[in-house]
């Protein structure tokens, strides 16, 4: 079967970064790194080395070739804010020398865990994250900390190490930028408070008509107005060619066809491809909330488990007829 329960979305479009990190120049309002410290005890920190999306932030960027270095400021900030918890670090299996590092370091460490995993979309969200390495059942958009589970950004822990720890200003964050859309794929230093235009203006294409998303095209937000900021909160950008007019063949362009669906005006109706149900990484039908909203009866939703919907995307982004699937799951589930 060619799409089985999540896609490797890494292999299907390698995103190269240049290991030149670029600073963004920019001189107005920023605003200082700030991490919520959980009220509820810490007792599972996951931190993940293994992000299953190509546009992701890369992991050497912050461990910058020194895993010790990157190691000890974990166990630095675990042992001030988070005491007595246990900690894993998600890698990626075929990351031999990072594996390595990070098993010598735990040796003496009881509270420093591996765990390995293949990159494979989306199985770093929170829910099958928190089950895959954990054994433990959470659900959607619930808070993990009331599982006593911290999901930890790495860049979330090198700001608490440097703003609270060593006490330094930190104004700055890592944002990869990457897609069709840009003349090349840049990581850059980005002081928060800066517009969106003014990060992509060096980057971005002007012969196109494009789009730009926050976390990606599959379920990240799109970014209407390029005056808005980079807060704290936006992990990368993604700006992708839009095209407004009809692909000929569509069918016979496999690439073209998985990162258009859903972006051009072509709209079809359900062909019971059951592509995605075999992409569907949580087991859901999705193609069913398609038939329950066309036909008017959002709320017969609920009868198919939508609750167990993970936000991933994935069903819109393998329809064949670019039905919108992740909007109607959203729509039927507010509709609930
Ligand atoms: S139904 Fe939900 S979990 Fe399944 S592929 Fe679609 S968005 Fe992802
Ligand atoms: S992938 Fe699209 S066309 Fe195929 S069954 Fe699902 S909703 Fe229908």
């Amino acid at each position: 079967m060619l799409y089985k329960k999540g896609f490797d979305l890494i292999k299907a479009y390698p995103t190269e970064f240049s290991e030149d990190i670029v600073s963004v120049r920019y001189s107005g309002q920023t605003e200082e790194f700030r991490f919520t410290f959980p009220e509820k005890k810490v007792e599972h920190i996951i931190i993940n080395l293994c992000p299953s999306e190509p546009w992701a932030l890369p992991h050497w960027t912050v461990i910058k070739g020194n895993t010790t270095n990157f190691l000890q400021k974990l166990e630095k900030v675990r042992s001030v804010y988070f005491p007595d918890s246990e900690c894993r670090i998600v890698v990626d299996r075929g990351e031999d020398d990072l594996i390595n590092d990070l098993i010598r370091y735990g040796k003496k460490r009881e509270w420093l865990h591996t765990y390995s995993m293949k990159p494979i979309y989306p199985y770093d969200a929170p829910v099958l994250m928190i089950k895959n390495v954990l054994g433990l059942k959470t659900s959607f958009g619930e808070n993990t900390i009331e599982h006593g589970v911290l999901l930890l950004e790495p860049q979330s822990l090198i700001g608490i190490y440097e703003h609270y720890i060593l006490k330094k200003d930190n104004t700055v964050r890592l944002i990869p930028v990457s897609g069709t859309g840009l003349i090349e794929n840049r990581i850059l230093k980005v002081k928060t408070g800066t517009p969106v235009e003014t990060v992509l203006k060096k980057y971005i294409r002007t012969d196109i008509k494009y789009r730009v998303f926050f976390d990606g095209p599959l379920n990240g937000i799109e970014v209407e107005d390029l005056t808005q900021s980079i807060d704290w909160f936006v992990k990368s950008i993604v700006v992708m060619e839009e095209r407004d007019y009809k692909t000929p063949l569509h069918f016979m362009k496999s690439k073209e066809l998985h990162f258009t669906t859903s972006l051009m005006g072509e709209l079809r109706r359900c062909v019971y491809c059951n592509f995605c149900d075999n992409i569907c990484p949580v087991d859901l039908e999705p193609a069913l909330y398609w038939h329950s909203y066309s036909r008017g009866e959002k709320h017969k939703a609920r009868n198919y488990a939508l609750e167990k919907c993970i936000e991933c995307g994935l069903c819109s982004f393998i329809c064949p007829s670019k039905l919108e699937l992740l909007h109607i799951i959203k729509e039927c589930k507010s509709a609930c």
